[in-house]
């Protein structure tokens, strides 16, 4: 039994104690040991024997006595247990039910109960035949949300999130560079591309592992890597397989002079290189995945580089979040270009949680983070009261929160002045590890005191204008009603924009990629009205929300709205989601002077104040 079958066992019995309504800690013991046992790279069959030292299991991290009792069953007999016992009462295709909207695993397992539930087919049937609405809490919008839940699902199923599938290709990508004579491995298609959701994965390979003459042993190390799922196809220098997701994925491995060719053809997209084809054709020349050709002769005339292939037909090089046939061949030829925006550029995040309210660290935490990061400021938003699951602040909290956030920024201040503190060590480890482009510290990092405001139903603010009065940063935030309509929800945040003390709308779509439809906001109407009141629009980092498209960030930019990019941490990692929101600037053609927190602290803050 391989690593991946293991994993999904182990996977499959965490969404089965689920449903059974197990211990949360049970449940998730055995999703961490499931993550645990598919990024290993020795076959566990191996060590999970009788005979084999049990110490080896308990090294790896996450498998404990019980767990590993259970992986010594499964690779003995296939199976253990706890989850023959489990797939006694359950079946697996009811996992699957969990994914739809709705549906925690108490209703599925009230389904499974009352009317024999157990896949999608069947919940479908019976939704249209009304045989859910008797059942207690699920009712007609209940079903009508479901059927829709349903429709959605079917048609996102084989698509990933950017994030999800960028995390695949950068695993796949490890185990492939064990292989001695591979230097370079760069994922193409939509995930170079920047999109929000990927359907497929496309790797390509070079180095001199990836010559004609050698490249035999390369692909037969790529088509046995470990969490290959299914193998689709395997030829002279391509595999294709899939991951135990569905995800598919195609690994190239090409010889270095021609990967620029390679490169510009798998990143496309298709109507980006349809263009360039006719370009070179104009020019006398034929552009495919192996190189750019003279037609009269076939001379190669560029292939090992993409900027190569770009110049050589007169074009400045297009970055690849540019390449959808949007003006930018136009652009390229006349050198406009722009200089887009880059990780670099952003100096401060003015959105995330700390253990205040829903986050999991404290204010110093998220600073330091900040700080190893690169950044110059912060704001800590913790949530306002309304939604109990979040522990918000009231009014008196707020204020004692902000009390206690300028303290810490005040100590941060001090040490820097003292050459001691976060600040100057992360300046010193990057000088250390040889970063010659290290920012040396001049101004003490700050961290401004906010909040992230409900916007309640009718409009008005879940704190007092007085309290806000008193922060340095408010965003303000839709977190509930949904369902009003475009009137309502538009008029609603286009009050809580009046108010002088909101600097930032935060994520003023609401919708979840692959997830949610946004609130019905008409942002044709918010834009330019943020844009006129002086208030930030937040296009907000977490790859989940996305909040604004590359083309609402484009309408915003021509509004004259002021953007701000945010990471919406609720933990120290989370910071690095920053680096997702800047990909879909990017493709919006924004540059480091459209965002506001590209600026030092002190210009930031006179921008943010309301015209
Ligand atoms: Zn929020
Ligand atoms: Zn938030």
């Amino acid at each position: 039994m391989d690593n991946i079958t293991l994993a999904r066992l182990l996977d499959e019995t965490a969404a089965l104690l689920e449903i059974d309504g197990a211990d949360p800690f049970r449940i998730r013991s055995y999703r961490r040991a499931a993550e645990a046992v598919e990024q290993q790279t020795t076959p566990l069959a191996t060590l999970a024997t009788a005979d084999a030292d049990p110490k080896l299991l308990l090294a790896i991290p996450g498998i404990g006595k019980g767990m590993a009792s259970n992986l010594r069953d499964l690779v003995a007999t296939g199976s253990m247990p706890l989850r023959e016992e489990l797939l006694g009462r359950y079946k697996p295709t009811m996992l699957e039910l969990l994914r739809l909207p709705g549906m925690g695993p108490k209703t599925v397992a009230m389904l499974h109960s009352a009317l024999g539930i157990a896949d999608i087919d069947a919940l479908e049937a019976a939704a249209r035949r009304g045989d859910l609405l008797p059942l207690p809490r699920l009712g007609q919008k209940f079903t009508d949300k479901l059927l829709k839940g349903i429709e959605d699902h079917r048609k996102n199923s084989s698509r990933f999130r950017i994030d999800v599938a960028r995390g695949h290709a950068e695993r796949i990508s490890e185990l492939i560079r064990t292989f001695p004579g591979i230097d370079t491995i760069t994922p193409a298609g939509s995930l170079r591309r920047g999109r929000e959701t990927v359907g497929d994965l496309d790797l390509l390979v070079t180095g001199p592992a990836c010559e004609p003459e050698v490249v035999a042993a390369a692909v037969e190390h790529v088509a046995s890597l470990p969490l290959i799922d299914k193998l689709l196809a395997r030829g002279q220098n391509k595999v294709s397989f899939t991951l135990r997701n569905n995800l598919q994925v195609d690994v190239r491995l090409l010889p270095r002079a021609s990967y620029g060719a390679a490169l510009q053809y798998f990143t496309g997209s298709k109507h980006h290189n349809v263009a360039l084809r006719q370009r070179a054709l104009k020019r006398g020349l034929t552009l495919s995945e192996y190189a750019l050709l003279r037609l009269e002769d076939n001379t190669v005339v560029a292939s090992a580089t993409e900027e190569a292939i770009y110049n050589a037909l007169g074009l400045d090089y297009i970055p690849p979040e540019l390449r959808e046939n949007c003006g930018e061949l136009e652009a390229a030829a006349q050198h406009t270009l722009p200089t887009l925006i880059a990780r670099n550029d952003i100096r401060g995040d003015l959105h995330m949680h700390t253990t205040e309210s829903d986050g999991t660290a404290s204010i110093r935490e998220m600073a330091e983070a900040a700080i190893a990061r690169g950044l110059e400021y912060i704001a800590i938003t913790d949530h306002s009261k309304l939604l109990a699951m979040t522990n918000g602040m009231d009014d008196r909290r707020a204020l004692a929160h902000a009390e206690r956030i300028r303290q810490v920024s005040a100590e941060l201040a001090e040490e820097f002045e003292a050459h001691r503190g976060p600040q100057w060590q992360s300046y010193e480890t990057q000088l250390r590890r040889g970063n010659t482009e290290a920012r040396k510290p001049t101004v003490p990092f700050r961290i401004l005191a906010g909040a992230e405001v409900d916007i309640l139903l009718d409009g008005t603010l879940d704190l007092s204008d007085d309290t806000l009065a008193q922060l340095d940063i408010v965003v303000a935030s839709v977190h509930s009603g949904f369902n009003q309509t475009a009137e309502e929800v538009t008029a609603r945040v286009l009050r809580a924009a009046e108010n002088r003390h909101v600097h930032i709308l935060g994520h003023p779509t609401g919708r979840k990629v692959l997830g949610r439809d946004p609130y019905k906001i008409d942002l044709a109407q918010l834009l330019p009205a943020a844009a006129r009141l002086g208030v930030a629009v937040e296009h907000n980092a977490a790859p989940a929300r996305a909040d604004l498209s590359d083309l609402h960030l484009r309408q915003a930019k021509e509004q004259g709205c002021k953007l701000v990019v945010n990471s919406d941490a609720h933990a120290t990692g989370e910071l690095d989601r920053l680096e997702d929101g800047i990909v879909q600037l990017r493709r919006a053609w924004l540059t480091a002077a459209d965002l506001l927190n590209t600026q030092p602290v002190k210009h930031l803050l006179t921008h943010l104040q309301h015209t």
